[in-house]
């Protein structure tokens, strides 16, 4: 066994690393077993929480949520065990599937025609989307995508412990596919302990770089992790976006002390839920440290700008291990000539660049640039070039 140690890193939430994946050799009679059982199509949402569950970035999570733990994390952010949770994560069906599936213990479920996954069912249960989406998004507006999206889900819930057949569910963006325990060596391997992590849904641009660098002062790497699941139709496609950071990470970063990799969740435009849902993932990948800057996670005006980075101040320092590294509101002061916050900066809002994000589109759309203390010049090629022609 040539495992490295990796006990000097943070413990994942809730204290071990769950692993749900069927090894290799019992793989196939698994796959035989499956074959008999009643099978469900994953849809892209339910297949991106089956992976984070079975591979450990929802530790302590072993399956879909039952209704104790549903209720207890929309009334009060906690699994039923007392485990802080933010979000539910849930296998939604129908009732017409719920009586196909009758009373099987267990089902397959299937993706691109294959099966992938078992789920074993504890329990089934009706959502109560009304609750859901005020507790989870502060809201019950349709306009909010967070909300449509769970206004689109079907009315039950399936609840119990999956199993991961087949790890290999995606053709892309396989060199930065680690799971947690593989960040985990990746981190030990490089004699990393204090690490920090980086969320995005966006192509990078200089506020973001600001971010980053400000917080490699502080650790020994920083994990850049773009989020690569579903997000909403208008945000910039999750190719793109991977490929602008691949294009600073190599020009502008030491590369011994960062590491790319892809965060394979849904986006939920939850603001300060996500914010410690996101902070709960990347501890499980090892990090010891999550970035939270201006509006994380937010979608239009629903939140505060720094809600997302009070919710943090409301919890006991045992219910989250890792440590969030709070940013203001950063931009590029032409007085200053860096780039600034409140904090660093005495000049007025007038001396700042700030682009709205429906500006600098607009700009891409017509092939103009922004300017490049936003966004560096390869950044703005390469959107322009994906943004013109995309429909
Ligand atoms: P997300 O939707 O997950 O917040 P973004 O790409 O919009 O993804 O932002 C990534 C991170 O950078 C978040 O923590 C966000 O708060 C922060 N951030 C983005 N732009 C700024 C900015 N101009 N100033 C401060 N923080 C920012």
């Amino acid at each position: 066994m040539n495992t490295l140690d990796t006990s000097a890193l943070i413990a994942p939430h809730g204290g071990q690393l769950i692993d749900l994946v069927v090894p290799p050799e019992e793989r196939e009679a698994t796959l035989r077993r499956a074959a008999t059982l009643p099978r469900l199509v994953l849809s892209a949402r339910q297949l991106a929480d089956l992976e984070c569950l079975a591979t450990g970035v929802y530790s302590p999570l072993e399956g879909f949520m039952c209704e104790g733990d549903y209720r207890r994390v929309l009334r009060e952010m906690r699994l039923a065990d007392g485990t802080l949770w933010p979000i539910p994560v849930i296998f939604d069906t129908d009732a017409s599937t719920l009586a196909e599936i009758g009373d099987a213990a267990e089902i397959a479920l299937s993706w691109n025609g294959r099966v992938v996954a078992t789920l074993e069912i504890a329990e089934s249960y009706r959502a109560d989307k009304a609750l859901e989406a005020l507790a989870v998004y502060g809201v019950d507006d349709a306009e909010h995508p967070g909300v449509t999206a769970v206004r689109a889900l079907g009315e039950f819930y399936l609840a119990g412990r999956v199993r991961l057949i087949d790890p290999e569910l995606h053709g892309d963006f396989a060199a930065y596919r680690y799971t947690p325990a593989q960040s985990r060596e990746a981190f030990a391997r490089r004699g990393w302990r204090r690490i920090a992590a980086f969320q995005t849904r966006n192509p990078i641009h200089r506020a973001h770089e600001y971010l980053q660098k400000v917080a490699l002062e502080g650790v020994d790497g920083l994990f850049v992790h773009p989020l690569v699941g579903q997000t909403k139709s208008d945000d910039i496609p999750a190719d793109l976006r991977i490929r602008t950071y691949e294009v600073v990470l190599e020009r502008y970063y030491p590369q011994d002390r960062i590491l790319l990799g892809v965060f394979p969740a849904a986006m939920r435009y939850a603001g300060p839920r996500e914010a410690i849902k996101h902070a709960i993932a990347r501890q499980n990948y090892g990090c010891s440290h999550f970035i939270v800057g201006r509006d994380h996670a937010g979608v239009g005006s629903y939140y505060g700008t720094y809600d997302a980075q009070r919710i943090f101040e409301t919890l006991d320092p045992q219910d989250l291990r890792i440590t969030p590294l709070p940013f203001e509101n950063a931009a590029y002061c032409t007085e200053c000539a860096q780039m600034a916050t409140r904090k660093t900066c005495p000049h007025p809002e007038e001396t700042w660049l700030q682009l709205s994000g429906s500006r600098v589109r607009d700009m891409l759309h017509r092939g103009i640039r922004p300017p490049e203390e936003f966004t560096r010049p390869e950044v703005a090629e390469l959107l322009i070039q994906g943004t013109t022609i995309r429909p």
